[in-house]
Formats: structure tokens, C-alpha cells, sequence
């Protein structure tokens, strides 16, 4: 069986900042999460956020960016 090449998606916590709240985006991951060392990404919305290894998208939350959800799709 062979694995489809996707685009896999990360989950990513933005930080809450003047009127936005805190929310789960969706980052394109073009690199092994195992890489991934906790820098902020862009995310598919076009924000910073930091990516959350313990979480995979899509997000079993309700405070997710509803355009991520869009995104990645
Ligand atoms: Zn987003």
C-alpha cells in the first residue's frame, strides 16, 4: 500500500492578543513533526502560531480558526 502525498496539516495554538482570542489553525506541515521544535509558523489563515505536537489536525475543539477548517480542506 502506498502512501498518498497529502498535505498534512498541524495543529497550532495562536496566543490570545487584543480582541482576538487564542485558537487552533491548521499549518501546513512540509517537514516531520518530529522536526518541528516549537517555533511559530504561519498558519494557513496567514497567522503565527505555534505548533502543538500532541495535537493533530483536525481538532477535536471548538475554538478552532473557522478559516484553517476551510483551508484544510
Ligand atoms: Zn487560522
Amino acid at each position: 500500500m502506498s502512501t498518498p502525498t497529502l498535505t498534512t496539516h498541524a495543529a497550532a495554538r495562536s496566543r490570545a492578543h487584543g480582541p482576538t482570542a487564542a485558537l487552533w489553525h491548521a499549518v501546513e506541515l512540509h517537514r516531520p513533526v518530529a522536526e518541528v521544535d516549537g517555533a511559530c509558523e504561519l498558519t494557513l489563515c496567514g497567522s503565527l502560531a505555534r505548533i502543538d505536537v500532541e495535537q493533530v489536525w483536525p481538532v477535536p475543539a471548538r475554538d478552532v480558526c473557522p478559516a484553517c477548517v476551510v483551508l484544510a480542506r
